[in-house]
């Protein structure tokens, strides 16, 4: 407990009050800030010390994990007036959990460069349920060196860590994870809505789909949730819009995922913006019944 390293924690939602949890349930030290404050309160009733700013939580700290909502969420918590790199001190280590872009990633390590700061991106999937679980994946980007140093602070809540390059690469990995995914969500949907109108039962169809060659992690999480009208996120459909996006900033011609980008986009102008991204299937079960 002495010898470990503090550790910050920026972005108290779905995902990060998980996994700071699993920090300290480990034992670190942690100082905790979110934008909005009441988040952090079961942590802060367990022992972590609230920060009034990032840059607080930086001057406190030897490694700071964020994980925000948007590539402006994360500018304004590293770039901020009261941000990380305004309390940063030589030798810290700066992870950016966050699904961001590439190309922050690469400012940030660039700025973090000129201030003795390592700085690594580091996106994580496996959902809400990963995060409570502890079984993220973790896709990073940056060094060895500066990897090694935080790798058993994201082993709290990551099963698989995975470099994959320089400065951004983790990002890159990411949008490559959401590409596969803009497939296995708009194919679930269809599947669901090809069996009912078909007569068959449900449960059933998830259940061996599962066990074949149709499995993935969208059929097996987010089928049930469905089949429960459990709409809640999850993971929201603005995040998921936000990473399609990010996904198709790349020059290459991704036809599969402008299609995820356009239905998602349609989903959120009906209103569901803030639901999980299992609320695809509201283009077409509109009060349980296809039209
Ligand atoms: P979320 O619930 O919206 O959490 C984001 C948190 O960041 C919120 O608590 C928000 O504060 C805080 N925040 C935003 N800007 C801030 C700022 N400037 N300073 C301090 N705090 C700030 O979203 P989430 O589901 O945890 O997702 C977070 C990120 O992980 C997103 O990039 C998402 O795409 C990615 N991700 C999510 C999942 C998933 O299944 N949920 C899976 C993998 C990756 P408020 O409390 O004030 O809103």
């Amino acid at each position: 407990m002495q010898n470990k390293k503090r550790v910050g924690f920026i972005g108290l939602g779905v995902m990060g009050q998980a996994m700071a949890q699993h920090l300290l349930d480990a034992g670190y030290p942690l100082f905790v800030y979110n934008r909005t404050q009441s988040k952090a309160q079961a942590l802060v009733e367990q022992g972590a010390k609230w920060c009034e700013s990032p840059r607080q939580v930086a001057s406190e700290t030897d490694v700071v994990l964020t994980i925000v909502g948007y590539p402006s969420d994360v500018e304004a918590v590293y770039l901020g007036e009261d941000g990380l790199f305004a309390g940063s001190r030589e030798g810290q280590i700066f992870v950016d959990l966050t699904t961001s872009s590439p190309k922050l990633a690469i400012k940030l390590s660039e700025q973090g460069q000129e201030k003795g700061v390592k700085v690594l991106d580091a996106p994580v999937s496996g959902g809400d349920l990963g995060a409570k679980r502890g079984s993220l994946t973790a896709m990073v980007g940056g060094d060895q060196e500066g990897l090694e140093a935080v790798e058993s602070i994201l082993k709290c809540f990551s099963h698989s860590i995975v470099l994959h390059g320089g400065p951004g690469s983790g990002q890159h990995a990411k949008a490559s994870n959401q590409i596969m995914i803009a497939g296995t969500m708009t194919g679930m949907v269809e599947t669901l809505r090809y069996a009912r109108a078909n007569g068959l039962d449900l449960d059933k169809v998830i259940q061996t789909l599962t066990g074949g060659a149709a499995n993935n992690w969208s059929l097996a999480n987010y089928g049930p949730r469905i089949l429960n009208e459990d709409y809640s996120p999850g993971f929201f459909v603005k995040h998921y819009i936000k990473d399609l996006g990010i996904a198709l900033e790349s020059e290459l011609e991704l036809p599969g995922t402008q299609l995820a980008y356009d239905l998602y986009q349609k989903l959120s102008d009906l209103g569901y913006a803030d639901a999980g991204t299992q609320a695809l299937i509201k283009l077409w079960w509109k009060d349980e019944a296809e039209d």
